[in-house]
């Protein structure tokens, strides 16, 4: 690991105007990505901005929604009373995540910008698009049980390994942020970028911009919300893949409204747009359960190692949404 400097920021400005400083200076948060990825010459910031203590509350509004600091640790997140009641898809995909140690110091800011976990990244004796732009990609025609089958490129078939934004892209969380030209939000689901021809550009956000925090819009029906995850381990182990639900029948068994995203399978958190579309105002049934999950995973295209992702995103869509069915409102 090369020699760097630490800095605490005391607030948000000053934290901006220190990254501002240097063009590898980078914000840290529990360091659980980035230190390793330091450790591995992956990542080598000259500086680090620690920004974990900056925004550290959970604030349930008078609508029912919640602002989240970026500095909030996910074990916090996940125990907090109101996302176990009211947003339990957030408080159960942030459990299915790494470890608990792990869980105690990685922050939400830090979670949402981790980045991907395809091994080729992390190799730099392998050729990597993302990490060394027009090097070549190793992964596609080697090892890519772990990889996307919709959305990717032949630049890129990385994943976004993130569980709790999965569960937040399918609750319409928006991301708070400030940077040199001010403050701005945007729907999470906005936040991170499909690879196309440019991999090492993993989001939208502007230059030395801070995350400091997300909000969760009020959704009375994400009470029946689940989040499930199929891994090779049952613990500490990242998604092949994963399903974030909520959802909302009406009296005769339609569905009234839904919400269902993906993990594992993308380059970013994979809001599933078009089964929800298919979903909205149909019986509450196996067969729309399914029309839903082929129309969702039409375009996907498999690798070598992963093809079985395309059956296995279909069957998990389907078994979720059977489960919040079977559950009481
Ligand atoms: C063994 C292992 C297993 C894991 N398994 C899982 C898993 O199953 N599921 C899962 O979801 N995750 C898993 N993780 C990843 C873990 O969730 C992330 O490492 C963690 O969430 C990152 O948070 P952090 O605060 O430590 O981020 P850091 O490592 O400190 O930072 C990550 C990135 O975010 C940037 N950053 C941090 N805060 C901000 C901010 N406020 N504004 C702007 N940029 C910021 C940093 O500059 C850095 O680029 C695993 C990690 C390990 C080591």
């Amino acid at each position: 690991m090369n020699i760097f400097s630490y800095h605490q920021a005391s607030d948000a400005a000053s934290a901006i105007t220190l990254k501002q400083a240097g063009p590898t200076t980078k914000y840290l948060g529990g360091g659980t990505n980035l230190v390793d990825l330091m450790r591995e010459t992956v990542e080598e910031p000259e500086t680090l901005i620690d920004v974990t203590h900056l925004a550290s509350s959970i604030e349930q509004c008078a609508d029912g929604s919640l602002i989240i600091g970026a500095g909030v640790k996910n074990t916090a997140l996940a125990a907090h009373g109101a996302v176990r009641t009211q947003f339990p898809v957030l408080s159960r995909a942030i459990l299915t995540g790494a470890s608990a140690q792990i869980r105690n110091v990685a922050t939400v800011g830090g979670n949402i910008l981790q980045r991907t976990r395809c091994r080729y990244f992390y190799d730099n004796a392998a050729h990597c698009n993302k990490r060394e732009p027009l090097s070549g990609c190793d992964a596609v025609k080697g090892f890519n049980r772990y990889h996307a089958i919709l959305g990717a490129s032949e630049s890129c078939v990385a994943t976004h390994p993130s569980d709790m934004c999965v569960a937040m892209v399918a609750l319409d969380a928006v991301v708070h942020l400030h940077g040199p030209a001010g403050k701005r939000s945007l729907p999470l689901r906005d936040l991170h970028r499909l690879p196309g021809d440019t991999p090492e550009i993993e989001t939208t956000l502007h230059p030395d911009e801070l995350i400091t925090s997300v909000e969760i819009p009020a959704l009375p029906f994400a009470k029946k919300s689940t989040y499930r995850k199929v891994r090779d381990r049952a613990s500490y182990a990242f998604a092949l893949v994963s399903v974030a639900a909520a959802l909302d029948l009406d009296g005769d068994g339609n569905v009234n409204d839904v919400r269902l995203a993906l993990g594992g399978v993308a380059h970013k958190p994979w809001r599933a747009m078009r089964a929800e579309a298919h979903l909205k105002g149909q019986k509450a049934d196996a067969e729309h359960f399914q029309a839903a999950a082929e129309a969702e995973l039409a375009e996907a295209v498999g690798l070598r190692d992963n093809a079985f992702k395309i059956e296995l995103t279909k069957r998990t869509i389907v078994a979720v949404l059977e489960e919040l069915k079977g559950e009481k409102a």
